[in-house]
């Protein structure tokens, strides 16, 4: 996240193509960008400085061991001519874009029917994502409900699913998600789609997952940040933060997830600069979207507590622990949220061999402040709040286009990580 100043000169690049795109609608064109992972060798600040005076978007925001950056076509050629140690992770982010955009059609299903096990074949329209959800909320209706945390910049709800068990609505101790707080993070609402569905679609079947819905009450928000979503599927396809636009510059959106009231003051772990993919915000909780989220996570604290939050993004295989703000602070908890991490990743390594790195957020990856799993491990008070990190590592293959084949093992393994840390946590 420690995003310099060549960083994020480098981010001008796409956000003045935006400001250029004449009429809503207008997609920016990845075509003939190359990704590389470029290998550092601990020396960041030198690699950043050779590569100033591309066109170029960096993918990734720690880059001291490496660092991922798509390299437009027109400076291909004087990149290739630098000889950095690099790999691709796409030959060609355009038609790897394309691709991923061969949507599903999400038809044939009649309202209040469960879905079918196609939609994790590919991705979808943000419309077919609603729907989905009110389908299976409609589906079972004894079990589950549609609720809204509040609303976005642009007028969307950020609705959820409510699923209990057995005690009946609203009985037991939150179990609480929250996918697409940054936008381009698209695996994130498939997978939180998936749990959904297994958790609802299971409880008559499997006295496994009965014994969890029985235990906790499921809140789940696939879409933290609806309309950089909805922006990803229209004009940007790399977008992150929200639609927020802001007096004095021509630069759109905050960080959602830089933007909560705890140590969001603190300085080294967001931005300032309105133009940075970051930027914090003007005042802590100023944007629609955290408050809405702010509430209603203060409504969930006030009823039966948080038993555990997850904030779901891609990419790079982790489970970050608390604390994000400071990175010798620890929770009070965290021997046994160590242990539970540990058999986590155990647990989701079993299903494909996919390794996740698990320890605390700011030691493991990088510094953030003003984060939603430190507000809600201090203020809300969840036993325990992670961030995981989907799919892919980065390492030879993609970054935020995780090809859709990749959409149902993902969801898999989470799903099966998840039933081990419900039943054991
Ligand atoms: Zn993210």
């Amino acid at each position: 996240m420690k995003l310099t100043s060549v960083v994020a000169q480098l981010l001008l690049a796409p956000l003045a193509l935006a400001a250029a795109a004449p009429g809503v609608g207008k997609k920016i064109s990845y075509d003939g960008y190359k990704v590389f992972r470029i290998s550092t060798h601990h020396d960041a600040a030198e690699v950043k400085d050779q590569l100033k005076s591309l066109t170029a978007v960096p993918f990734n925001l720690n880059a001291d061991e490496h660092l991922d950056i798509a390299i437009a076509p027109e400076s291909l050629a004087a990149f290739n001519a630098l000889e950095l140690d690099a790999e691709v992770l796409h030959q060609d982010l355009g038609a790897d874009i394309k691709e991923e955009a061969k949507f599903g059609a999400y038809g044939g299903v009649s309202a209040n029917a469960v879905p079918s096990l196609t939609w994790f074949n590919t991705y979808h329209a943000y419309a077919d994502h609603v729907t989905f959800f009110n389908d299976l909320a409609g589906a079972f209706p004894q079990n589950s409900e549609i609720f809204n945390a509040g609303t976005s910049v642009q007028g969307r709800n950020l609705f959820g699913i409510h699923i209990w068990g057995s005690g009946g609505k609203g009985s037991k101790p939150a179990v609480y998600f929250h996918g697409t707080v940054h936008a381009r993070e698209w695996i994130t609402a498939k997978v939180v789609e998936y749990i959904s569905y297994q958790l609802l679609t299971k409880y008559s079947t499997d006295t496994a997952v009965k014994a969890i819905v029985d235990k906790y009450d499921f809140y789940i928000i696939p879409f933290a940040n609806p309309d950089g979503f909805v922006y990803t599927q229209t004009n940007d396809r790399l977008w992150r933060k929200n639609r927020m636009t802001r007096s004095g510059s021509s630069c759109v959106g905050t960080d959602i997830n830089r933007n909560w009231p705890y140590k969001w003051e603190l300085t080294g772990g967001a931005s300032t600069d309105k133009c940075s993919e970051t930027y914090k915000g003007l005042a802590a909780g100023d944007t629609p979207e955290n408050k809405g989220l702010v509430a209603f996570t203060k409504s969930l604290q006030a009823s039966k507590g948080i038993k555990l939050y997850i904030d779901w993004h891609s990419f790079g295989q982790y489970i970050l622990l608390p604390y994000g703000f400071d990175c010798s602070a620890r929770a009070s908890n965290h021997a046994r949220q160590t242990t539970l991490a540990t058999g986590l990743a155990n647990k989701i390594r079993e299903s494909y061999g996919t390794r996740f790195t698990y320890g605390p957020s700011c030691s493991t990856l990088y510094k953030t402040t003003g984060s939603s799993t430190d507000y809600l491990t201090d203020v809300a008070k969840a036993e325990l709040a992670w961030t995981i990190e989907l799919r892919p590592t980065g390492s030879s293959s993609s970054g935020f286009i995780l090809p859709a084949a990749q959409i149902l093992p993902s969801s898999i393994e989470q799903w099966e990580g998840m039933k081990y840390l419900l039943a054991t946590m």
